[in-house]
């Protein structure tokens, strides 16, 4: 097989390719980017700095509604703290991730990265928030996408990534979470940060209840995007990282998918994105066995040292990270740590 392949291909591979042939040609598509037996890692924190939120995702663990018992909003200091134990574990990315607090408004997040560019420069890079945390903030704002965009970007952001995304179909979206964004929107303000200038990644989630269908049309809006941001001249999407779905304390509830399945989409979805650089695997919901999709078509991985959203739904974080990095050099790779980095339109 060469060249891009359409949806169709794509479901055939899903429903028809072993598991050896989707991994020979997820490889092909890797070695375009990336030495066969070499993959990236960084060692980060998601910073988890309110769990109060009125979007009432069904397959979310973590939110309390406002009023509630056992909401929180993190003091400066404890964000700190955080960031100070990730720096003595070796780490340097941060990834801000709350709910949609209405009691927070856009000066608070401006304040807060302003705060944490100040104190660490360089030494630390910052995930400022997900696209879907955007759209919430700068709605809640009266602010158009850019209007937003630009304030963070003054405050000192230099990412806003592609987290909340789940899956991006509109039926998806009203299943689950209606009040979250529309897929429309999600788009449109990440077509306003990137015009900002800051950067951003793409991401999915899988093992809920979509359809392969559902799976496929994420994956081509996303090719489509990408290509679109790259026509206009803008460095694009700079990697896709698919996780699963915990379903434990939720909701919707659910069993999860087995690491077989979450390879294999791996795996497809380094095929159907060639215009992406990265494909990252996650250690974070797939523990070791998250490894193994390096063999289909990934890359990169973080290890992280903590995320309450997803621990809150069943993940287990290792913290022996010599022992997980231990993991991919028996399989075969050497691995080096990879720093974020500035996004070009922003750098001095
Ligand atoms: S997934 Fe995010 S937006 Fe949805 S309820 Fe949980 S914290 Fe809120």
């Amino acid at each position: 097989m060469s060249g891009r392949i359409s949806v169709d291909e794509a479901r055939e591979l899903w429903l028809h390719a072993s598991d050896d042939e989707l991994m020979k040609l997820a490889q092909d598509a890797r070695a375009r980017w990336h030495e066969p037996n070499h993959a990236t890692y960084m060692v980060m924190r998601i910073i988890n700095y309110t769990n109060v939120c009125v979007a009432q995702c069904d397959y979310c663990a973590f939110y309390v509604l406002p009023n509630q018992e056992g909401g929180y909003v993190l003091s400066r200091e404890d964000v700190f703290a955080k960031i100070d134990e990730l720096l003595v574990v070796g780490g340097d990315l941060v990834g801000f991730n709350g709910g949609f607090n209405p009691r927070l408004p856009l000066d608070y997040y401006c304040d807060l990265f302003a705060a944490v560019r100040e104190r660490y420069g360089d030494r630390v890079e910052f995930y400022a928030l997900t696209i879907a945390e955007f759209v919430y903030l700068a709605d809640h704002a009266k602010l158009t996408h850019a209007e937003a965009a630009a304030r963070l970007r003054d405050a000192g952001v230099h990412w806003i990534t592609g987290g909340g995304s789940e899956i991006l179909t509109e039926n998806f979206r009203a299943r689950h979470a209606k009040w979250k964004y529309t897929v429309a929107d999600y788009f449109e303000a990440q077509r306003a940060i990137v015009e900002s200038g800051m950067r951003t990644t793409a991401t999915m989630v899988i093992g809920f209840d979509e359809t392969l269908d559902e799976r496929l049309e994420h994956l081509q809006r996303t090719r489509d995007f990408q290509d679109e941001l790259l026509a206009a001249g803008h460095e694009g999407l700079f990697s896709f990282l698919c996780w699963t779905y915990k379903p434990y304390g939720t909701e919707f509830a659910g069993v999860e998918i087995s690491p077989q399945e979450y390879w294999r989409h791996i795996a497809l979805s380094r095929i159907f994105l060639d215009n992406v650089k990265h494909v990252r695997t996650s250690v974070l919901t797939q523990n070791a066995d998250a490894f193994r999709a390096l063999d289909y078509g990934a890359d990169d991985f973080d290890l992280p040292i903590e995320d309450e959203v997803t621990q809150k739904a069943g993940a287990t974080i290792e913290l022996d990270l010599d022992g997980l990095l231990a993991v991919p050099r028996s399989l075969g790779y050497t691995v080096e740590y990879r720093r974020a980095e500035r996004p070009a339109a922003l750098t001095a």
